[in-house]
């Protein structure tokens, strides 16, 4: 056995550390988190931290050598009776297990946390005095300690949304999505509310939190024309993947830092959508509807 792996700590003691940072416990009912593939007793030399288990991110991770993966999308949410490699799911897990790579995911139960997910997007923008913007609910497993969905924040200095949306797309990783926003071009923003990953579900915190901008991801047509048409704050759509992928860093930071493990960060962009054109008819800083 050699230095290096004598001083790896075991898979168990590497989900111990994680869970006490992101108990599973705080995740939603819904969500399916903690280890997936792996077996305690293995060592982990390496770790690869991603959004999403896919088979381009899990090639990366082999070729560098990861003996864990931490995604934070899970790669079995709904029931699975078969993990047989006729599936896309279950080549996947057939991967893991031939190359011995474990997976291990962190999602609403990493939404929540704090530091958390939406702390690293709020941090990309330069937002301060951040608070929860939907907190965890009181008497819950996750209540108080700053916890909850989304954070609320303030710019060092209010500027137009057309320039927030330029700072957020120069800020976020590049994606062909980019960023697109819904409201006056014009409108002075100061306070933001921010969601890693899929928003819709928190207009009406943002609407509570009286705050001028909300930045996530997964917008759709009538949810945001209906909280627009409701005087609600100026929306910005960005990347899912992209509005995720910067808590990647604060994880391997406490992988590296906790546990004394290399831990790697994955840059390849896991959001579907590859090409983005703007109609050259019609200018993308149109004036908004009355
Ligand atoms: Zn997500």
């Amino acid at each position: 056995m050699s230095t290096t792996e004598s001083a790896s700590p075991r898979l168990a003691e590497v989900v111990a550390a994680l869970d006490e940072r992101y108990p599973p416990a705080w995740a939603e009912d819904w969500d399916r988190v903690g280890l997936v593939v792996g077996d305690p007793t293995a060592l982990v030399r390496r770790v690869a931290c991603v959004v999403d288990c896919v088979p381009e991110t899990v090639a990366e991770a082999l070729a560098d050598g990861a003996d864990l993966i931490v995604a934070h999308h899970p790669l079995l949410l709904r029931g699975v009776s078969s993990v047989a490699a006729t599936t896309f799911k279950g080549r996947i897990v057939h991967r893991l297990i031939r190359a011995d790579v474990a997976l291990y995911v962190a999602h609403t139960n990493a939404d929540v946390a704090n530091p958390g997910v939406s702390d690293a997007l709020a941090a990309r923008l330069g937002l301060t005095d951040l608070r929860p913007l939907v907190p965890a609910p009181a008497g819950g497993a996750a209540a108080g300690g700053g916890r909850g969905f989304g954070r609320v924040g303030k710019l060092p200095a209010p500027v137009a949304l057309a320039e927030l949306v330029a700072h957020t797309a120069a800020v976020l990783p590049p994606t062909a999505w980019g960023v697109r926003a819904a409201g006056p071009p014009d409108r002075l923003i100061e306070t933001v509310a921010v969601s890693g990953g899929a928003g819709d579900s928190f207009l009406a915190a943002a609407v509570a939190a009286g705050v001028d901008a909300f930045l996530t991801a997964d917008l759709r047509h009538h949810p945001a024309s209906e909280h627009l048409a409701g005087g609600g704050p100026a929306l910005l759509d960005a990347a899912h993947w992209a509005t995720e992928r910067p808590w990647l860093d604060d994880l391997a930071t406490f992988v590296r830092d906790r546990l004394g493990v290399p831990a790697m960060v994955s840059d390849l962009d896991t959001d579907p959508w590859t090409v983005h054109v703007s109609s050259p008819a019609s200018p993308v800083d149109k004036e908004p509807r009355p």
